[in-house]
């Protein structure tokens, strides 16, 4: 720093074993008295070792509700059964909204999975129950919702205890509060996160109280500028994480070249 009139670091998020600000190289900001928020990971998907549901891998659904039970995590959108567990655009919102509680869970907690998006228990059941008045002789598993494709169906009734030869008059309310859970509230164990460095953004880094946030420069340390990832900023996907890179990198050029302009 005393070489420079200006130093901007932009190293971008954290990928290796020790914190932010470490690297290869060491510790970046060794004896500066830089506040970092604990780097973990964001945006991964979930591993379900455990479960039966991989078996429907490659299975989409268009408009899922997934959230984490115990916690007001939630996330929509389309979400992709993999052969490891469960991804798409829903779970990296949810491990993006929830990315340090799962880290502080060791990846160990139980996913939600409202597969219509949302719909409530009551008219869950409440449009089953009509469907069993309509089609009482018909086959249970040859009527799905047509929100859900036919073999997470398949998978959804035999996980209800329904036999898929049962004819709707034949599962009664219980059979049909159980179908009624499993669409709305279907409930995983999740058990780790997908492999390491397969995340693509950092949660956490050089806390943004470090610095003025109208010019990105260090506040204890004139001339010292942040940009990037390498800052305590992460977004879903979407683009998001590079406008923010671009954003902050236009702000400190732009803050140096007004300095310059000034002195
Ligand atoms: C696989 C993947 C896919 C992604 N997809 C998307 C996406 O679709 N949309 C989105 O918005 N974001 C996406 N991101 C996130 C996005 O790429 C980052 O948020 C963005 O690139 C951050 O920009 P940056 O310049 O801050 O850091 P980076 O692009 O990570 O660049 C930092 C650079 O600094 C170098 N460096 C680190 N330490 C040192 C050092 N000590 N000395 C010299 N050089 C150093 C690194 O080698 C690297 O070249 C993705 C990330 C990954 C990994």
């Amino acid at each position: 720093m005393e070489e420079y009139d200006n130093v901007v670091v932009t190293t971008g998020g954290y990928r290796g074993p020790a914190k932010a600000g470490h690297d290869e190289t060491g510790d970046l900001f060794e004896g500066l008295d830089i506040e970092i928020v604990p780097p973990v990971p964001s945006l991964f998907t979930f591993n379900l070792p455990s479960s039966p549901v991989r078996d429907l891998m490659g299975t989409v659904v268009e408009n899922a509700s997934v959230s984490l039970a115990g916690t007001k995590f939630k996330a929509a959108g389309p979400l992709l059964i993999t052969h490891w567990g469960m991804s798409g655009p829903a779970v990296l919102k949810l491990s993006s909204y929830a990315a340090r509680y799962l880290a502080e869970s060791r990846y160990d907690a139980t996913l939600l999975v409202n597969w219509l998006g949302g719909k409530d228990l009551d008219s869950v059941r409440s449009g089953l129950q009509r469907t069993a008045v309509k089609n009482p002789l018909r086959q249970v598993s040859n009527s799905r919702p047509e929100e859900i494709p036919s073999r997470l169906w398949t998978y959804l009734v035999t996980k209800s205890k329904v036999r898929e030869d049962a004819r709707w008059a034949e599962i009664g309310p219980k059979g049909i509060n159980r179908l009624a859970e499993s669409l709305s509230n279907d409930s995983y164990h999740i058990k780790g996160q997908s492999r390491f460095k397969e995340e693509f953004v950092t949660c956490g880094g050089v806390a943004l109280s470090n610095i003025n946030n109208k010019t990105l420069e260090c506040v204890k340390h004139p001339g010292l500028y942040f940009a990037g990832e390498v800052l305590d900023i992460d977004a879903i996907t979407g683009g998001f994480n590079l406008q923010a890179a671009w954003s902050t990198g236009f702000l400190v050029a732009d803050s140096i070249s007004r300095k310059d302009n000034k002195d």
